[in-house]
């Protein structure tokens, strides 16, 4: 998935996502990323969030509206994020390498990134950064 969150000068938040889907997926399958609330919400009121990963279990937790939801009731765009992955490995339990991740960023543009392994990036930009960022992970 390539996901993208931007808050303009205005303080208006838009987000857009693509994938290429999974590997030997079954032809017709629809993954997270397509569907709102799951790979990408945007609230204008609150923030925005975007998913990367397995988009079943994305899908199962309904990823990115839970994240843009944990921000509305006061939690940082990174909480809310690693909340969401907590949720994700919780109904998953008996799974193993299964890689979900989320990045956020709410009104006052302060962002998040967050996910079950090590090794999802995400970068940032506005005029004063340009920066690629290791999100925060659950397991190794
Ligand atoms: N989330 C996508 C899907 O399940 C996969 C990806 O991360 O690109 O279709």
């Amino acid at each position: 998935t390539i996901g993208l969150l931007a808050l303009d000068e205005f303080g208006n938040l838009s987000g857009a996502c693509t994938t290429s889907g999974m590997a030997y997926k079954l032809h017709g399958r629809v993954g997270d990323s397509p569907i709102i609330g799951a790979g990408l919400f945007v609230d204008n009121e609150v923030g925005a969030a975007c998913a990367t990963g397995v988009g079943e279990a994305v899908i199962r937790v309904a990823g990115s509206a839970i994240v843009v939801e944990l921000m509305r009731n006061g939690m940082s765009p990174n909480e809310a994020c690693k909340e969401a992955v907590d949720r994700v490995i919780k109904k998953h339990k008996d799974v193993t390498d299964l890689q979900v991740g989320f990045i956020a960023l709410n009104r006052n543009g302060e962002y998040g990134g967050y996910s079950v392994y090590s090794g999802f990036n995400y970068a940032v930009r506005s005029t004063t950064q340009n920066e690629l960022i290791d999100a925060q992970y659950n397991r190794e």
